[in-house]
Formats: C-alpha cells, structure tokens, sequence
C-alpha cells in the first residue's frame, strides 16, 4: 500500500490552475520533499492531499484510504499548515491536550499525550509556559507537536522552517529526521529551500507552476536534468564542484557529466525551461 497515490491531481482557483495534472506516488516512511518557487502549488497540493481543500479533478488516496472518504484521511493524517495560528493565552500543554481531547482521547489521556509530545519535540521545560511567550522555533515544533496527536500515518508539513534562524532550522530538520527514524511516519515537507531537500529528504518532488517538473531522489532528479536533451549546460561555481561532483557520482553518473550538475542548478533547468534561462 502506498502512503500517498494521486493521478491528475488539479486545484483551480477563479481560473487560477494551482495544481495541475498532478501524479504522485509516495512509499511508506518515507521523507519526500515538495519543493518549488512561490506559487508552484505546493500549499494547495498538500491542502488538497489532506482534503482542506476539494479537488477540481482526478483521484488520489492517502494511508489507503480513499478521497472519496475524506474523514476517514483527515484521522490518518497529521498536518502543519503554511501559517498556523496559535492560542498565545493558552499553555502548550493545554493546547496539545485540547487536540488530543478533539481527536477523541479522554482528558487525561489527552493530557498525557500533549506531555510526550512536548517531550518528543523538545519542549518538556516549556509545556507550562504561555503560547505567547515562546520563540517561532517553539511554536513550529509545538505545531509539529499537534500535527502528531492522532498518531498519524502521514505527516504533512508546510515550510516548517519558514522564518527561523539557523539553530531553529537544525531543530525542526532533526525532528523531521526523527518522526520518519522513529514513528516510522511518511512526511511530505514543503519547502522551496534545496539544502532542506538534499539534507533530510529522501525523495523529492519538484513542482513548477502546478505542473511535476521531475521525482526521484537528489541524485536521480539531478541526473534527469543534466540528461534531458532539451537541457544544455549546466554551470556550477568553482567552490560548489566538489559537492556537484559527490552528488552526481552518488547517483552513478560518470565524471564528463558530473562536472555540471547540482541540486541548484538542476532545479534553475527544471523549474526556469521555459523562462528562457539559458
Ligand atoms: P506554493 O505553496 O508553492 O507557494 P500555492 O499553492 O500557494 O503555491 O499557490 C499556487 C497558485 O495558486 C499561485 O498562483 C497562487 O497565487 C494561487 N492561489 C493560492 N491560493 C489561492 C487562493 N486562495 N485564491 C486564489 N489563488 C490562489
């Protein structure tokens, strides 16, 4: 069974096509990377894939369940959305309780959950402390925390580190590592930053202006870049052609073609083709 199956995905908005024709197969715990430039469609193809938002067209399942049994997806999955709200009054501890207490737990199972979750995050010190109080980094790993209540099969989370510093960046990295290590959970991680992907993704799912642009691992979509005939040079600084080199030789790709190819540059040819990029 596989965590996430879409055929012809499409999500259009006042005439706007958001997603577009989407095909997405994703295998269990796995880590897979959505990434893409502002407005490609990765929000409304996780919205759609978490069934927030209707589809306009084709089918799709998530932990084997079907869309037409969007509920029954909603208690399978996890979700962090692109800009989450956050009760400042209220405590993490009681936030995360009153989620698992939505989800059906007992009040004091609920709270017991919310209590390992804060742990699981690393925000056992902080699960007394107003929401208000705590950092954006806090909050993002209290709202990964809530996305974990209902032990979900698929997590889904939307540029999770979206305007945190360095550290916070690492924090929520690792923890993604580690719900996948773990919970042996699938995570669909959004993000429009490559080092995100060829750091902690397993797979990744480039998406250009609603359309698939390519899916593989970092080695293998950096091969379909550098391969396509369509595709001329790719350029890579002096300084980076060492990390190209390992990339593209981790990938199999023998050493006259991995003088041009990384993740950067891939994702310039796959995402700027018709843009006129040379
Ligand atoms: P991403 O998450 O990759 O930035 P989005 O899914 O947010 O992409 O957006 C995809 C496209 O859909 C963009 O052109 C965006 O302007 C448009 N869009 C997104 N949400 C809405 C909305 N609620 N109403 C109208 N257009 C929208």
């Amino acid at each position: 069974m596989l965590a996430i199956e879409a055929h012809g995905l499409r999500k259009v908005y006042n005439g706007t096509v958001a997603v577009d024709s989407l095909d997405v197969s994703v295998e269990p715990g796995t880590i897979v990377g959505f990434l893409g430039p502002n407005g490609a469609g990765k929000t409304s193809a996780i919205r759609v894939l978490c069934t927030v938002l209707r589809a306009d067209g084709g089918t799709f399942s998530v932990a084997g369940v079907p869309h037409t049994r969007p509920t029954e997806i909603r208690r399978r999955v996890g979700v962090l959305p692109e800009s989450a709200g956050y009760p400042g009054g209220q405590t993490g501890e009681e936030w995360l309780a009153y989620h698992g207490q939505l989800f059906g737990l007992s009040g004091r199972e609920a709270m017991a959950t919310g209590r390992r979750l804060l742990g699981e995050v690393g925000l056992g010190e902080r699960g007394r402390s107003r929401i208000s109080e705590m950092s954006r980094g806090m909050r993002q790993r209290l709202g990964i925390a809530r996305a974990l209540v209902n032990d979900p099969e698929v997590v889904f989370l939307d540029e999770p580190t979206l305007g945190l510093d360095p550290a916070g960046q690492r924090q929520v990295l690792g923890l993604v590592s580690r719900i996948s290590r773990e919970r042996g959970s699938t995570v669909v991680l959004s993000t429009h930053l490559l080092t995100e992907v060829e750091q902690v993704c397993d797979r990744v799912l480039i998406l250009d202006r609603g359309r698939l642009v390519s899916d593989g691992t970092v080695a293998e979509v950096v091969r379909d870049a550098v391969t396509r005939p369509a595709h001329g040079m790719l350029r890579v600084p002096p300084e980076e052609q060492e990390r190209a080199l390992e990339v593209l030789q981790g990938g199999g790709i023998d050493a006259a073609v991995a003088e041009d190819g990384q993740l950067s540059e891939a994702f310039l040819a796959l995402t700027d083709r018709d843009r006129g990029a040379p």
